[in-house]
């Protein structure tokens, strides 16, 4: 009889965890692109103390990954081996005034209501989030930014729990942030933070929030299968120009498409699976690479196994 990695890794004191332990959970349910297999286990702590406990049980050699709202990710049709973490809203999804223009809110509340809550206080400078469609862990993680805005403009502290179950408080200069990116250290889990804007007017910050929401209506493809951006911004000129200019708007692989309304976008136009997916980024890298010379950067994360062959870039006409 095969035994579950519950039974595996936490044995008898599973009973200690008081939170949501799934084993074989399909990650293309929480992901954006509606790709991924399945992780092993997957743990929904109910709170950072939960978390901390569970890694302090989990044996050392056990990978974990956290996912947040999956709108940044590309989960391999193998799906990942060992622990998934996923934040839920219940523990992890509260926002709270802590006075003049702090917050103070947890890493599942989603971008958006960030923007919504900060505006309701007449807290300026989070108007950015509001066309973001992740949650705050991800954005922690991604430095997440937009219209001129990105995450290390309000991040004072960061609350995180390590590998070995320690409950950490991390300072601005701690995250390292540059360009979509922390250098933070990749086995945290942020659990919440505590962000600062500046004074300002509702109706100001309002009237910003729907300017963004219709620059990203007419801009991009907000309602299709998507990871977002799929390459980081190279020095002096922005990836959708280098995809352009290497012929690659509307370039498919099997079910996946660069999308022709942005074409930094890749899109699911259905049956895509992730192998469809990053060949065709895969793909595009080497087309631009060939005709600008610049190589472009994932800025989507790539997680998780390979079901068949790993990938070869696809170099012909459309598939
Ligand atoms: C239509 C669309 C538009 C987008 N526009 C923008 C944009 O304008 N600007 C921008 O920056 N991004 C944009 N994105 C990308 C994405 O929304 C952001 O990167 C977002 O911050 C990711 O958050 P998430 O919760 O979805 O994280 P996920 O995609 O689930 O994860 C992203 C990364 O963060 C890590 N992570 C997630 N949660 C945690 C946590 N609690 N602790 C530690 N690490 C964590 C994951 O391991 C992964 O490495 C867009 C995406 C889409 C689909």
């Amino acid at each position: 009889m095969s035994v579950s990695p519950v039974e595996q890794w936490l044995g008898a004191r599973a009973g200690e965890i008081r939170g949501r332990l799934i084993p074989g959970q399909l990650l293309a349910s929480v992901t954006w692109f509606r790709v991924g297999g399945p992780a092993e286990l997957m743990f929904q702590p109910q709170d950072a103390d939960d978390l901390a406990l569970f890694f302090q049980l989990l044996p050392a050699e056990v990978p974990v990954t956290v996912v947040g709202l999956g709108s940044n990710l590309l989960v391999r049709d193998g799906g990942i081996d060992g622990v998934v973490i996923r934040l839920p809203m219940k523990g992890f999804g509260q926002v709270s005034h802590l006075g003049g223009t702090r917050l103070l809110a947890g890493a599942s509340v989603p971008d958006k209501k960030l923007a919504e809550f900060a505006a309701k206080h007449a807290i300026a400078g989070f108007s950015f989030l509001t066309g973001i469609p992740g949650a705050l862990g991800g954005a922690l993680r991604m430095n997440a930014g937009a219209h001129g805005g990105e995450l290390k403009d309000l991040v004072r502290k960061v609350f995180a729990v390590n590998r070995q179950g320690v409950q950490l408080e991390l300072s601005l200069e701690d995250m390292g942030y540059a360009y979509r990116h922390s250098s933070a250290g990749a086995d945290l889990i942020f659990t919440g933070a505590e962000l600062e804007g500046t004074a300002g007017d509702e109706d100001d910050i309002r009237a910003q929030m729907a300017e963004v929401v219709a620059h990203r209506e007419k801009a991009q493809p907000i309602r299709e299968k998507t990871g977002g951006s799929t390459f980081k911004n190279p020095e002096g000129t922005s990836a959708w120009k280098v995809v352009d200019a290497a012929g690659c708007r509307g370039f498919c692989v099997g079910g996946a498409k660069m999308s022709d309304l942005h074409c930094n976008f890749m899109l699911n136009t259905g049956d895509a699976s992730a192998h469809d997916l990053e060949t065709l980024g895969e793909s595009v890298r080497a087309k631009a690479l060939a005709a600008t010379g610049i190589k472009l950067e994932w800025e989507i994360k790539r997680l998780g196994k390979f079901v068949d062959a790993p990938i070869e870039p696809f170099l012909g006409k459309e598939s």
